[in-house]
């Protein structure tokens, strides 16, 4: 924290930092990203914003067991085998298939790079090949993962820790680098830049939790909390185009805590089971591959079963043995630690009782389904001059770990050739001004202000998206009729919450910025599941007016582009292309 607030915009201090590439998010791919840039050219200067501090911030702070995607090339898989895979995970398409082959083509290398790097990856005991616990997932010892990247990021490229990205800079159409605010240093930042990557990971917290225990996000979520789709609000809000976001990552999840479910259904074949001990995905999902479904049923699955009455659901571990069980907690120790003391906590051994399954709540992750950016090849955005990568870049699901290191990597290579292009840059100030006015605006309130929190207003966010846009307590299921009311009230959200949040410090200040993001985001994804007028891909997008999939009319991407003077946000598709048989 600050020693001393600041009691007025003319004592907060700016600080501007001018760099050929800015990474906007030191996660996955933003580490990678910078990586990279050394790499193709060392005379480049690279900076990193970052929100948290690098060694442990995003997805991977908390460590994981496994890599979910690394072709076994020894067994002849081709990058083109991980996109077919991947196409099946999202029932057959739409997926870009242009950036998912880029993508896998450059995946392995990343992958190896990581091991080299210091992390332990678990071989097979012939030893000559990594342990596959899925047809593409391999194990891992991660709980380092997060600091081994950022190592490298840091050796890289120069990294501003806790500064919190508010809005990207622009030289008329194009991007110019991003600002924001130093969350201990209360300093105003500005960062030029001749080329900007977006990498601040998905949007966590759109979408009420079904808990709300007394934890720092005010809810369990399998996200990492703290990402709340900044990334894609700053540029939503100058009228870049975003593909996809109705297609929402739901999981099963360990219930009331949020725990994988894949560590112990594929890692141990532990099957899901209903109240009434029917292993249900076998019993009622076998055409669509049962217990190995596309993710997204297996997802939806528990949660129909709570539905018609057959909860609760679990995944039957009871088969395992105490060495086996042993493994399994060891895995959760590498990626959700307090998964081992929650069961503890609750005398719960998996050997004797199944572990209880739930769905999650949705979020929007471009890693893992297809929501974010339109980007080109080069992963530019629709907006010259600002690139995204991993969870931010749309079109391509199931990156997790490698394809967003890929990407990261991808993302750079593209700004690289647009820097030498397009050159310097040159600002306009008054915008700078005008967003750093906005960004302490709730802090100059005045403390006899009659103001709302930013928890109060993130509260009736969740709520109403949970309700009216398809959340947990809806089965995921949503129609024409409460979308229309969600983007109405969300209307009315984006007016109280510019006019009336407060915030105490910076780190309320903070919160507050994040509200705005998480608002703004909120309304293109309701956009989009209005858009597509079917149901696709059942609990990440359900149409309880549409329960139907419509090849005909909805084999394509639904796309949104907002109007930055007026607001109105324009939905429109483009086709899908299929380029690998
Ligand atoms: C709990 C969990 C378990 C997972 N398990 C696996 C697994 O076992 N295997 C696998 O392959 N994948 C797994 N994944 C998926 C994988 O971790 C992600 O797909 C991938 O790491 C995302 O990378 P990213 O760079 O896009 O985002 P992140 O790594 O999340 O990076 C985003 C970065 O942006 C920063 N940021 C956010 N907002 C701002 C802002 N306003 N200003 C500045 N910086 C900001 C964040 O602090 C963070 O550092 C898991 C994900 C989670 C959450």
């Amino acid at each position: 924290m600050a020693k001393e607030l600041p009691k007025s915009l003319d004592q907060v201090e700016t600080k501007t930092v001018e760099c050929d590439l800015l990474i906007v998010g030191g996660g996955n791919a933003g580490c990678f990203a910078a990586y990279e840039a050394k790499q193709v050219n060392p005379d480049l200067n690279v900076v990193i914003m970052e929100k948290a501090n690098i060694k442990r911030s995003g997805a991977c702070a908390a460590g994981m067991d496994a890599l979910n995607t690394y072709i076994p090339t020894w067994d002849g898989k081709t990058p083109e085998d991980l996109v077919r895979w991947s196409r099946e995970q999202v029932g057959g398409g739409p997926i870009r298939e242009d950036l998912a082959l880029s993508n896998a083509q450059e995946l392995n290398q990343c992958v190896e790079e990581l091991e080299e790097w210091g992390l332990p990856i678990i071989y097979d005991e012939d030893e000559e090949h990594p342990h596959y616990r899925g047809s593409w997932d391999i194990s891992i010892h991660g709980e380092q993962l997060k600091p081994i990247m950022a190592e490298k990021a840091m050796d890289s490229a120069e990294v501003y820790n806790r500064i919190v990205a508010t809005a990207l800079i622009m030289d008329g159409e194009r991007c110019a680098g991003a600002m924001g605010f130093g969350v201990r240093d209360g300093k105003f930042y500005v960062f030029k830049a001749k080329a900007t990557i977006v990498s601040t990971g998905g949007a966590c917290g759109i979408y009420k939790s079904y808990t709300s225990d007394g934890t720092a996000s005010h809810h369990q979520t399998w996200m990492c909390p703290f990402n709340v789709g900044t990334g894609y609000a700053m540029g939503l809000r100058k009228g870049a185009e975003f593909t996809s976001m109705e297609q929402r990552w739901v999981a099963a999840r360990t219930k009331d805590y949020c725990g994988p479910v894949d560590t112990v259904s594929v890692g141990y074949k532990a099957k899901m089971m209903n109240a009434k001990g029917e292993y249900f995905l076998n019993e009622r999902y076998a055409h669509l591959g049962g217990d190995k479904a596309p993710r997204y049923i297996r997802a939806n699955a528990p949660m129909e079963e709570w539905r018609e009455g057959r909860g609760p659901t679990y995944v039957d571990s009871t088969h395992l043995d105490e060495e086996q069980c042993k493994n399994m907690l060891t895995d959760y120790l590498n990626e959700r630690p307090s998964f081992v003391l929650y069961l503890a906590a609750n005398g719960i051994d998996p050997t004797e009782q199944p572990v209880e399954v739930y769905g999650s709540d949705p979020y929007i992750v471009g890693g893992h389904t297809g929501s974010g950016y339109w980007v080109d090849m080069e992963r530019m955005t629709t907006v010259p001059g600002l690139f995204a990568a991993g969870e931010t870049a749309g079109g391509n699901p199931n990156k997790f770990v490698g394809g967003c290191a890929a990407e990261g990597k991808l993302a750079t290579r593209g700004a690289i050739k647009f820097i030498e292009a397009n050159g310097d840059v040159n600002i306009d100030e008054s915008q700078v001004e005008a967003e750093k006015a906005r960004v302490f605006k709730p802090l100059f309130r005045g403390k006899d202000f009659d103001g709302l929190t930013p928890e109060e207003i993130k509260e009736r966010l969740q709520r109403l998206m949970d309700e009216y846009a398809g959340g947990t307590s809806q089965f995921y299921r949503c129609n024409e009729e409460q979308l229309d009311y969600a983007l109405k009230h969300i209307k009315l959200l984006q007016e109280q919450s510019g006019e009336y949040i407060t915030a105490s410090d910076l780190h309320e200040l903070m919160h507050a910025h994040e509200v705005f993001d998480r608002i703004d985001v909120a309304e293109i994804v309701c956009h989009h599941l209005k858009g597509r007028k079917e149901t696709r891909w059942s609990g990440w997008q359900t149409r309880s007016d549409y329960p139907e999939r419509d090849d005909e009319n909805f084999n394509c991407f639904v796309e949104t582009r907002k109007n930055p003077e007026t607001g109105e946000i324009e939905v429109f598709t483009r086709p899908y292309e299929r380029i690998v048989d």
